[in-house]
């Protein structure tokens, strides 16, 4: 208080006696105008940033001669710190003191201040914004990332702790911590700094290839740091397909060359740019030679064909730089009597594609003899549903264009096939197109059941159709309810299966529409064969039995009965078809033959 001595002594016995009264410098004990404010109450006070503070400010308003004043009003007013003020606007008391009724902070930390003012009069109240507890860990790194395994990360994971309202807080504790990948840490617990970051010392991802995650914790908040671990620089490469198989001449290796390439700890090392390459001369044909190792570490070309000359070999080259050897695949060669010759319209992948090859083999091998070779000459649309890319050579003995398409998705019609050339007289297909559904087959893959559906269809292609049987006059009653197949050799079959059918023999299915009658054994009566019109469920065996291989015979083909798969008729099933699932119907569209070529290459429209 600034006010003379000699004053202040005088009236100091009237202020202590009558606290309202004021002292005048004249004497007259008249109060002057306010003079000056003091903080009576709440002055130095902290909270937290948008809390209230504890005591509301409260002032007494004094005039010149250090009067108390009552009656007057005061305003508070917030100065900094974005706060709010309530009892704004007070008359001061018979103390001369006039509280606020409450000041909430603002979002800001530090100093904040209120002013009290009383006409001329003011004084300036402070409180300090103390920060709140961790709310936010914000990432200052990048929050995914990716290594090498058994590598560090960089950079480190480092984050930022802020509180609810935004602000960094300094000296929080911040917990570091492996979740996922194995991998380790060092420095995890650390403190966060003026700014109110932290970092882990380091990271190293653990060992395998995959997703590491470690999570930095604050209190209760939290926040994920995820990288990719990856294979590190392949330091060994293996054959995962045979590096000698035996095939047939003019015919798909069996299996296609494939190559694996593992780092140190034995993860794939995808991303490798592997060529393969035909050494040795011959006439095989290798196709997509020019590869990169998948997410497993393999690769492999699309194709791999033999010519006429009796082996082949097949060097796999490892691009990169790694220094890793050559690995060599081989192939020999025999004349198979009859041929197969399945061409791809579209590319395979390589399960695909070996399982066309498979499937291929398994008529060829138990077709026994050669049928008459037939010049050929068709424009690429001649088949319709497959495109067979113009034709112009002589076929020997059955060319098969296959594609897989998107035909409708996964479920319903799973494939189209037919006969598009076939010869005059003998009505033994030489140009035929299957088309499949990429959806089904990738389904059929997966449950081990694309092997025997890609047999089926091939079967079809061979004649066992209900078009062919007509023409060949191999069929009774095709479209009533009992179709027989009235073939000598099939019929002969018969008696060694021990199968009750109390009806003419040999029963073919009736029911499920074009697709599937006439051209199929009786479902009910043949149950797992594998030319009835139905997929066993997955691990059941479907049988190419004798009695499919007699009727090859009985359209003319040579045969080697005793390739048939044994058929096994104690499998029980349900007898209603409606719930043989997972087992399901094959729905193929059948086609049939649209031209008959003669000996000498004359094409005739059918019909
Ligand atoms: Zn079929």
């Amino acid at each position: 208080m600034n006010v003379p001595h000699s004053i202040a002594r005088r009236c100091l016995a009237a202020a202590l006696a009558i606290a309202v009264a004021a002292c005048g410098g004249d004497g007259s004990n008249q109060p002057g105008p306010p003079a000056s404010l003091e903080v009576v109450a709440g002055s130095g006070q902290s909270a937290v940033v948008t809390n209230f503070v504890s005591i509301a400010p409260s002032v007494r308003v004094r005039d010149a001669n250090g009067n108390a004043l009552s009656g007057i009003v005061v305003r508070y007013s917030v100065q900094s710190g974005g706060g709010t003020v309530t009892g704004d606007s007070a008359r001061t008391d018979v103390n001369g003191v006039a509280p606020s009724g409450s000041w909430r902070l603002g979002g800001t930390l530090g100093a904040q201040t209120l002013r009290a003012a009383a006409q001329g009069a003011s004084v300036t109240i402070t409180a300090t914004a103390t920060s709140g507890p961790p709310a936010v860990v914000v990432p200052v790194s990048p929050q995914s990332s990716a290594a090498l395994v058994a590598a560090s990360v960089t950079p480190v994971p480092s984050v930022e702790i802020r509180d609810g309202f935004g602000n960094a807080l300094a000296g929080v504790p911040v917990t570091f911590t492996v979740t996922l990948g194995g991998g380790t840490v060092t420095g995890g617990s650390a403190t966060t700094d003026g700014g109110g970051r932290a970092a882990v010392g380091s990271w190293t991802l653990g060992s395998a290839a995959g997703l590491n995650r470690i999570i930095a914790r604050a209190g209760g908040a939290s926040l994920i740091f995820e990288a990719q671990a990856l294979g590190a620089a392949p330091v060994a490469a293996s054959a995962e397909s045979p590096t000698a198989q035996n095939g047939f001449l003019r015919y798909m290796v069996p299996k296609l060359p494939r190559i694996k390439l593992v780092d140190g700890f034995g993860n794939p090392s995808p991303g490798i740019p592997v060529t393969f390459a035909i050494v040795g001369g011959g006439d095989a044909v290798l196709t997509g030679t020019n590869t990169v190792t998948d997410a497993v570490g393999i690769a492999t070309p699309s194709d791999w064909r033999m010519g006429v000359a009796a082996t082949s070999t097949v060097e796999a080259t490892i691009g990169g730089g790694f220094g890793l050897p050559k690995v060599t695949f081989t192939a020999t060669g025999t004349t198979s009597p009859f041929l197969i010759d399945i061409r791809f319209v579209t590319p395979m992948i390589p399960d695909l594609r070996d399982a066309f090859a498979e499937a291929g083999l398994r008529w060829m091998g138990i077709i026994t003899a050669d049928i008459p070779d037939v010049p050929v000459t068709i424009p690429s649309s001649a088949c319709g549903f497959v495109a067979t890319g113009p034709v112009n050579e002589t076929v020997d003995d059955l060319v098969i264009f296959a594609q897989v398409t998107f035909i409708d998705g996964p479920g319903n019609v799973l494939g189209r096939a037919g006969p598009c050339v076939r010869r005059t007289t003998t009505r033994l297909t030489t140009i035929g197109g299957m088309e499949f559904e990429e959806a089904d087959l990738i389904n059929l893959k997966v449950s081990n059941r694309l092997i025997p559906v890609i047999t089926h269809e091939i079967g079809h292609l061979l004649g066992i159709i209900k078009d062919t049987w007509v023409d060949r006059g191999l069929i009774s009653d095709a479209g009533s309810a009992d179709p027989i197949f009235t073939g000598t050799e099939a019929n002969a079959i018969w008696p060694s299966f021990t199968i009750s059918h109390i009806g003419r023999l040999v029963p073919l299915h009736n029911a499920d529409g074009a697709g599937s009658a006439d051209s199929h054994w009786r479902e009910s009566v043949l149950e797992n064969e594998l030319m009835t019109p139905f997929v066993e469920a997955s691990g059941v065996f479907m049988p190419l039995s004798r009695l499919t291989i007699a009727s090859l015979a009985d359209l003319g083909y040579m045969v080697d009965m005793n390739k048939a798969d044994p058929f096994l008729t104690n499998i029980s099933f349900p007898t209603d078809m409606s719930i043989r699932y997972p087992g399901f119907l094959l729905n193929e569209q059948l086609y049939p033959a649209k031209y008959e070529v003669d000996p000498v290459g004359r094409l005739k429209p059918i019909n």
